[in-house]
């Protein structure tokens, strides 16, 4: 099986060379297999070594599973983390994510994103969320008044996320069962913080 995951759609808005506030300050961003894939191939290199000690592992229970997705924008009409990776046998889900931390993304580069075309998939929507059951703009970027036509977005932006999302949960489940493998490989060589999601 090739395990080379190709995802290169994003929304054109999020390679806005504005203000780059999302990336100054995070929220929680889930990383997903074809990131964590690229990480280790392609910037598991000792000067990069350094930008994964922040990566925290957040242990789900199943019943939390929706309110997570909710909570780190994996939910898209639906809970986009079930096509992330699958339960171990107790019904934990692990998932590996930047943690929010009111702070500047490890990945930012002068040049921009250090992880080009395999950003997180919250990272290749932003600024565009499902907040109270529609998509949007989110009111952190300085988007949210100007692109938005009476605070509902165009027909095509909606086609983009669409296409995205859909690709999204293409190419996910196809490696889902490889992400816990993956997460404990990593999980072994860094010592990443374990956490578990509490549901507030
Ligand atoms: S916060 Fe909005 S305007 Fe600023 S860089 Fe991000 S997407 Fe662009
Ligand atoms: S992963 Fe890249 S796009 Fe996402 S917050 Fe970090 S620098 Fe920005």
């Amino acid at each position: 099986m090739n395990l080379t995951p190709k995802f290169l759609l994003e929304m054109p808005i999020t390679i806005c060379k504005t203000c780059k506030k999302c990336c100054n300050d995070v929220p929680t961003i889930v990383l997903d297999y074809y990131t964590i894939y690229y990480i280790l191939k392609a910037i598991d290199l000792p000067q990069y070594l350094h930008l994964l000690t922040d990566i925290v592992i957040y242990e789900v229970k199943s019943h939390d599973l929706n309110a997570a997705s909710k909570t780190w924008q994996h939910w898209f009409g639906n809970n986009l983390l079930i096509d992330l990776t699958v339960p171990d046998q107790k019904g934990i889900y692990q998932i590996a994510a930047l943690p929010k931390t009111r702070g500047k993304c490890p990945f930012l580069f002068p040049d921009g994103c250090l992880l080009q075309d395999y950003k997180p998939l919250t990272c290749k929507l932003f600024p565009y969320v499902w907040f109270q059951n529609n998509l949007m703009i989110t009111s952190v970027c300085p988007l949210h008044n100007q692109n938005s036509e009476n605070g509902s977005l165009s027909k095509n932006e909606i086609e983009q996320i669409e296409n995205i999302v859909k690709e999204y949960k293409i190419l996910a489940n196809k490696y889902k069962k490889y992400y816990p493998n993956l997460l404990a490989k990593l999980q072994n060589h860094f010592d990443w913080r374990m956490v578990r999601f509490k549901h507030q």
